[in-house]
């Protein structure tokens, strides 16, 4: 083997979000020796841009809240596709996980008595979500990482995994290589957690930042663990759609839970037209109802702009599609209007959503206290990931955990706003605290020399290609056609026969990918760092797409033009997906373990 820095860990944590950061902590706690890898600088994470809050049932606003009611929530907002196990640990978890982060310094907006505030989302029967203005996650980060830096964790920022190592079926640690120098970097550990996020970058118009390439769903499943539930991707109902340049950044939910209104290009309320079944009994049926219900009236249901996202984002759609949409293909959403009820509304919208008022001020020109903002789906999330054991998070891989984004099982279909921080809060934990007993209980594994080279040389091949060939393509091209593809035939409708073209597309990108070519050195090199994302972005791609094909049916964050109705006989089964002997990708059904009784009847109180 090559001589490279080597470094030696019992745990190994990728990515320094905040299931990461959480993840760290815990393993440190533990008395681990703890290594914590991230692509971009320490705090730099994508959970930083995290707005509207973490949601747990502290029951400070509304008195009613508790674990089962937070519990009945998640599982209903995710179709019952959720591991209801998770779900359980999440509801129960959470408000020690955001006590906590208080008693480590967060410092969370207050109730007049000075408990922590919370407010309204998509889907919580009651104001849930404990908040910092609309900057949750700054300061969640901010708390996280001054924890951490104080256990003597040992941080390698700008460093990105490219490569897990195994011994034998078993974890062994990582390859990686330093994005400043280029150099490449030895991480060998008993046990290892992914923690890197999301997928957004497999599609054009997204709120997820450069980051979110897949890395640790791929690298998962490269491994031989499995991923779950790749389908359910989830498309938030309100992105910026004005100017170009910004299409996508997320307009935080926050602004519906302070009384924002959604208008179509007729002035008309249009989230009163299709009221879900299974949530009729939940949400007011007139405007004043809803802003009573905003208002905190308990005796008020919640109005129609706060169903679910994926129920939000195709009413949005509807209206686009059929001419009814603002005039650059979204809606408008007011929250100006709020000044024909409260006298301070400016002041008062300034101080609720400061980001928001900036973000518009800045990069649209527009003043969200006076005016309409134009709004519309933006990728935002993936419910699936790598499948994990819902106490311990650990893979199918024996000493490979995952937690987070990158980790299936909690949301199920469709995730509720506020469900993902405080999922990186009870996750991360428990990652962190079950890898520690891993590598405590297991020996050290080793690290092999071919599997380092085999790596490096692979790593190195779009240097070596540009040499050979010098007409060769550039990773960004590539890059480019995937993100328009998976856009349009396995975006917010898919169909049949456009993912069939999808999986053809992938096959042809692969090739395409497997070609490209970089010029220029090692140094900093984004051209570099992107063809070596590129794999991660088709293997993800490929396995939503194989997943959407497989699930034939609407649910939660996956709709099909040509099933548009749910199958309760599919209500059943989660699909894998995982790497075959000859390197195909294979799908599989895994039943749904069923609910325990109690948990049932939890359900069914809270129906
Ligand atoms: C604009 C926006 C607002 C949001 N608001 C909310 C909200 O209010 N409430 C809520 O609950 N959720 C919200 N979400 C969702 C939530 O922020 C994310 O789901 C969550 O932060 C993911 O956290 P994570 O720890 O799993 O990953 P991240 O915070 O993304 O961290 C991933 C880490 O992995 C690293 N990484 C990735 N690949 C590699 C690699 N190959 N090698 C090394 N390191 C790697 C990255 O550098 C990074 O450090 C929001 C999302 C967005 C985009």
């Amino acid at each position: 083997m090559a001589e490279y820095e080597t470094h030696e860990h019992d745990v190994l944590v990728v990515g320094a979000g905040g299931a990461g950061l959480r993840a760290a902590i815990e393993a440190a706690k533990a008395g681990a020796r703890v290594g914590l890898v991230c692509k971009s600088l320490l705090g730099k994470a994508h959970t930083v841009m995290a707005e509207g809050g973490v949601a747990a049932a502290l029951a400070n606003v509304d008195d009613r809240d508790n674990w089962r009611v937070h519990f009945a929530d998640t599982m209903r907002g995710g179709q019952y596709m959720n591991n209801w196990r998770m779900a359980e640990l999440h509801a129960k978890e959470a408000p020690d996980r955001v006590r906590e982060l208080e008693a480590w310094g967060a410092v969370f907006d207050r109730t007049p008595d000075g408990r922590i505030l919370q407010r309204n989302f998509g889907g919580h029967k009651y104001p849930r979500l404990a908040h910092v203005g609309d900057r949750t996650g700054l300061e969640m980060i901010r708390t996280l990482q001054d924890t951490a830096v104080h256990l003597g964790i040992d941080v390698h920022m700008e460093c990105t995994v490219v490569t897990l190592l195994k011994d034998g079926d078993r974890i062994a640690g990582a390859f990686a290589y330093d994005r400043e120098r280029g150099r490449f970097k030895v991480f060998a550990s008993r046990a290892v957690i992914l923690a890197t996020g999301g997928i957004g970058r497999a599609f054009t118009i997204t709120s997820n930042s450069w980051e979110y390439t897949g890395d640790g769903q791929s690298l998962a499943y490269r491994a031989g663990a499995a991923l779950q539930d790749m389908e359910f991707v989830q498309f938030h109902p309100t992105g910026m759609v004005w100017p170009p340049s910004v299409r996508g950044i997320l307009v935080t939910e926050g602004v519906r839970g302070e009384g924002g209104v959604l208008r179509n290009k007729e002035g008309r309320r249009f989230m009163f037209d299709d009221i879900p079944e299974n949530y009729r009994t939940q949400t007011a049926d007139n405007e004043e109802e809803g802003w009573r219900y905003v208002q905190g009236d308990k005796n008020a249901r919640r109005p129609p702009e706060l169903l679910t996202r994926d129920h939000v984002a195709r009413c949005i759609m509807r209206e686009v599609r059929e001419g009814r949409g603002s005039p650059h293909g979204g809606v408008f959403l007011d929250i100006s209007w709020i000044k024909s009820k409260i006298s301070n509304a400016p002041e008062h919208i300034r101080k609720k959503l400061p980001s928001m008022y900036h973000q518009f001020k800045q990069l649209a020109d527009i003043d969200i206290t006076s005016e309409p903002m134009e709004v519309g789906p933006t990728t935002h999330y993936v419910m699936g990931g790598v499948r994990v054991d819902g106490d311990t998070q650990m893979s199918t891989v024996p000493g490979l955990f995952a937690a987070g984004e990158s980790a299936a099982g909690l949301h199920g279909a469709n995730r509720l706003g506020g469900n993902s921080l405080s999922d990186l809060l009870v996750f991360g934990k428990r990652a962190g605290e079950y890898a520690a007993k891993y590598a405590n209980e297991n020996p050290a594994a080793s690290v092999a020399a071919d599997q380092v080279d085999a790596a490096a040389r692979s790593a190195l091949e779009p240097f070596e290609r540009a040499a050979r060939e010098k007409s060769a393509e550039g990773p960004y091209q590539v890059q480019h056609a995937l993100q328009e593809m998976m856009q349009e035939l396995v975006g917010i409708v898919r169909r049949e026969d456009e993912m069939r073209r999808a999986l053809d597309g992938i096959e042809t990108l692969k090739a395409r990918a497997a070609r490209v070519a970089v010029t220029g050195n090692r140094e900093y090199n984004p051209g570099w760092h992107t063809a070596l994302d590129l794999p991660n972005l088709l293997t993800v791609s490929e396995a939503v797409t194989r997943s959407a094909l497989e699930r034939k049916e609407s649910r939660g964050g996956h709709f099909r033009d040509d099933y548009p109705d749910k199958d309760p006989s599919a209500g059943g089964f989660n699909i894998l997906v995982t790497r075959d002997a000859d390197g195909t990708m294979k799908v599989s059904r895994s039943p749904i373990v069923p609910m325990r009784d109690d948990l049932k009847q939890i359900v069914e109180e809270n129906k």
